[in-house]
């Protein structure tokens, strides 16, 4: 690959001296490890600087399309590594440090992990950035700019206690405030409407309303190679006044204070719920919020060089990134009409080609429904837009199915006192995509069955992605060399060149390479484990890992059970033949997800028992990583022998940790949900260890209202022996009760609830017959290295790029931006 910047390392170095003295007025030696860390990343800034404004430059020159990623989360984990890996100076800044007796893995574990996200949906949106200005497409990241992002786990007695995340505490070097772009967002109060004299227009006035300043600060996103620098805009919220304490005015006072306390608290903290709708009133305001600033900039950088607004889909295109920024289709409609003048019809016309909508989930608890009257009461205008839109929607229903009642109580955007999100963004977006094959599948044939007859044209399946330059080439440095060793680099912005080591796969040198490296990050993680749980691990055991939110549907209740069973087994039978297992754990739970902050209880109460228990010579050990973020997941995925990938079939509607897992050649062990089907079409199904009820026969059991797992606890009696275990006291001698929530969720229907909702029982002998198969594949250690280097040969389809690229031709279409240097 062509070097674009000519590095200077000298230059480079006084730079970073200099920052030290313009920052902290010290020398370099006198400065602690953060000073230095904030030293470093100005300079890595000052190189990013001159691309940025020249790619801003470049992109207003050409006037081309540009598309907004509108999302309430971008899980972007540190910057400072992956910028100097895309600036591709990575190795020499690493010298450069040494050169000053600085240790390079030291100055990046500095830097907090920008956690503005959840889990899988935050992270797509910060892999999207990256591959989009990788692949040179004009971008921009919309979100918040959260003081607080995902909470710090910390593990006390085995409880997850949850301690905030001040990110921002050292400020963020990579940022900038972008003051001359500020927005005022508004709140409450009540329409009033009246007729225009002179044009005759009906006019929309917002009055008595509540407003904030909304305020973006832009980070650089870089392209690999190349001289694209893109934005993530983020907004924070400031008061429209500061506010005068000596106001003699009472209604004024009042006023300023409910704007005071709208602006602290609308991006104080990002809600800490995966897949889960929560019906808050606060997080409604952080919707619009950054959506209404979002929108309103877009438009008055349109406006800036061209004078008609009905063309606006020419320039601009949002994707919405799952439900939270739908508000965006009413935003746009309200600028368009009641500002810049247009009838509802042209309004209409540019909003149904500007929006665009991604669904990530088919689950009940996760749809947003707001309740009517506080959709109402918060957004008095934007709610009669969405009236009328559904008022039309309604008509166009009736004309379509005459006398069918029941397609207007399914498919209508209000219904039941309800404004339904979904609805909304399906109506009105031009596109409508799922996140892997078998997802889309199951939207058009269940889920959203009455859309897809309705509006075929629409649907379309963009299977997720991750970015290998995290995942592989900052993440796992010493693979990454072995393979352009092998192959050449090409495969970092080109993942299917990865084939290119299926030659290796036989070759037993080759092989042996592969596992020393799998070794040494085994490691890695082991000296990481020892640093953070005080635990020896064996990196000659198999590395076992599910770290993924803590979610019921994922199961990592299966998982933890299994090991019960294992360590049972190992007890009658010590001479037993298996090979050592680390089983790995790492997941945050939802703090007011009572079920999953008590499987996080459970899995380090099994931990606490197996791992003292010396009679079974340390053959099972069971590890619970705290706090799982994107920095440590790069360790992780790294040192992965065995990948769980174990939903419950239907309920993960893509997934992309499995696919870090399999580009850094572990096993995947899963059910056939999400993308692992497409896992296993890439890798093939004999390098995979698949199990489980299929999604089919999981929805056919769902809509028979379920199966009986009294019947499993009757028949088989290990598995009856391990649910004892959760209400004997085994695992928790100084309360018995403890685990009996989990227990009863296993058996008993409760309130409307299903008896093991999730089919973890019907699941489990599957499962540990897989588990019995993993064991006896990695006794054949040539067999084994074989399968996980075919797993790394054919992980090209699970590129990022690849996924930009189909939203960019079947979506978007954007044309790429060569961004030159003088
Ligand atoms: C990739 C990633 C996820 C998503 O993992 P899944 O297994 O797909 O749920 C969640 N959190 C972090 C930190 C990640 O890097």
């Amino acid at each position: 690959m062509v070097r674009t910047n000519t590095f200077n390392k000298e230059e480079f170095k006084k730079d970073i001296k200099d920052n030290c003295k313009l920052l902290y007025r010290k020398n370099i030696d006198e400065c602690d490890d953060q000073q230095k860390f904030q030293a470093v990343a100005y300079s890595v800034k000052n190189i990013i600087i001159d691309k940025w404004i020249a790619t801003h430059k470049e992109y207003e020159k050409q006037d081309v399309k540009i598309v907004c990623y509108m999302s309430m989360e971008f899980l972007m984990g540190r910057a400072l590594g992956n910028n100097m890996i895309n600036l591709m100076a990575y190795d020499e800044i690493k010298e450069v440090l040494a050169e000053l007796g600085i240790d390079i893995n030291v100055i990046e574990d500095q830097e907090p992990d920008a956690a503005l996200g959840n889990g899988g949906l935050g992270r797509l949106a910060a892999c999207f950035l990256d591959s989009l200005a990788t692949l040179e497409y004009p971008a921009y990241g919309c979100g918040i700019r959260y003081r607080y992002g995902m909470f710090k786990q910390e593990i006390k007695d085995g409880y997850q206690i949850e301690v905030p995340d001040n990110w921002l505490k050292d400020g963020n070097p990579f940022e900038i405030k972008r003051d001359e772009y500020r927005y005022e967002v508004k709140f409450g109060g009540y329409v009033r409407s009246y007729r225009d004299e002179k044009t005759g227009r009906d006019m929309f006035v917002q009055e008595d309303y509540r407003s904030v300043i909304a305020v973006p600060y832009d980070l650089p996103v870089v392209g690999y190679g190349n001289n694209t620098v893109n934005t993530l805009r983020i907004w924070d919220a400031e008061p429209v006044n500061t506010f005068n304490l000596n106001s003699f005015d009472k209604g004024d006072y009042q006023k300023a204070i409910e704007e005071e306390n709208l602006a602290k608290n609308i991006v104080e903290v990002l809600y800490p719920n995966d897949n889960h709708y929560a019906g808050k009133e606060l997080r409604l305001k952080q919707q619009y919020f950054f959506v209404s600033a979002s929108v309103q900039r877009a438009v008055d950088q349109y406006k800036k060089h061209h004078d008609d607004c009905r063309k606006l889909y020419e320039k601009v295109t949002f994707q919405l990134n799952d439900t939270h920024p739908t508000v965006a289709v009413a935003e746009l409609m309200r600028i368009l009409m009641d500002e810049e003048g247009l009838e509802w019809d042209e309004a209409w016309d540019v909003t149904t080609k500007t929006v665009a909508y991604t669904n990530h989930t088919i689950m009940s608890e996760a749809l947003e429904k707001w309740p009517l009257e506080l959709f109402s009461r918060l957004l008095p205008r934007i709610y009669q837009i969405v009236e009328e839109i559904n008022r039309r929607f309604v008509e166009e229903i009736k004309t379509k199915y005459p006398g069918d009642q029941e397609k207007i109580r399914k498919m209508a955007i209000i219904y039941d006192g309800q404004v339904k999100m979904a609805h909304l963004a399906i109506c009105a977006g031009y596109s409508v995509n799922g996140v892997a094959k078998l997802h889309t599948e199951i939207l058009e044939k269940q889920e959203l069955k009455d859309f897809y007859e309705m509006m075929p044209q629409k649907f379309n399946n963009k299977t997720n992605g991750i970015t290998q330059r995290r995942f592989l080439l900052h993440g796992n440095p010493l693979l990454s060399a072995w393979i352009t060793d092998k192959i050449g680099d090409a495969w970092v912005t080109d993942l299917p060149q990865l084939k290119k080591l299926l030659p290796y796969v036989d070759d037993e040198k080759a092989q042996q390479e592969f596992m020393q490296i799998k070794r040494k990050n085994k490691v890695r993680l082991a000296k990481y484990i020892k640093e953070h749980n005080g635990i020896d691990v064996d990196p000659d055991s198999i590395f076992d890992v599910q770290v993924k939110r803590l979610h019921e549907y994922k199961r990592q209740l299966l998982n933890i059970l299994h090991v019960m069973y294992l360590y049972n087994e190992l007890k009658k039978n010590p001479d037993m033949d298996m090979t050592p297992r680390t089983f790995i754990f790492g997941a945050k739970a939802a703090a007011g997800y009572r079920i999953a902050k008590l499987t996080i209880k459970l899995i380090n109460n099994v931990a606490d028992v197996i791992n003292n228990d010396a009679s079974i010579n340390g053959k099972i050990k069971v590890v619970f990583i705290e706090n799982y973020r994107v920095s440590n997941g790069e360790i992780i995925f790294a040192a992965a022998d065995v990948s769980e990938q174990i939903s419950t079939a239907s309920k993960e509607a893509s997934g992309t940790g499995n696919m870090k897992f399999m580009l850094n050649g572990a096993m995947t062990l899963g059910t056939m949900d999400g993308a692992n089907v497409e896992i296993v079409q890439e890798v093939g199904i004999e390098n995979a260890v698949i199990f489980g009820l299929s999604s089919d026969e999981v929805i056919r059991y769902e809509n028979e209202g379920g199966y009986d797992p009294m019947e499993i606890f009757n028949n088989d009696q290990a598995v009856r022996e391990i649910l004892t275990e959760l209400i004997n006291g085994k695992y928790s001698p100084e309360d018995p009760e403890m685990f009996r929530d989990i227990y009863n969720s296993l058996l008993s229907n409760q309130g409307g609830r299903r008896a093991d909702t999730y089919f973890i029982l019907k699941d489990f002998r599957s499962y540990a017959e897989a588990q019995k198969q993993i064991d006896a594949r990695y006794k054949n250690s040539a067999g084994w290295a074989k399968s996980v280097m075919l797993n790394v040969a054919n992980a090209g389809k699970f590129s990022s790029d690849r996924t930009i690229e189909e939203y960019v031709s079947d979506i978007w279409k954007l044309k790429k931006v060569h961004v030159p240097m003088n």
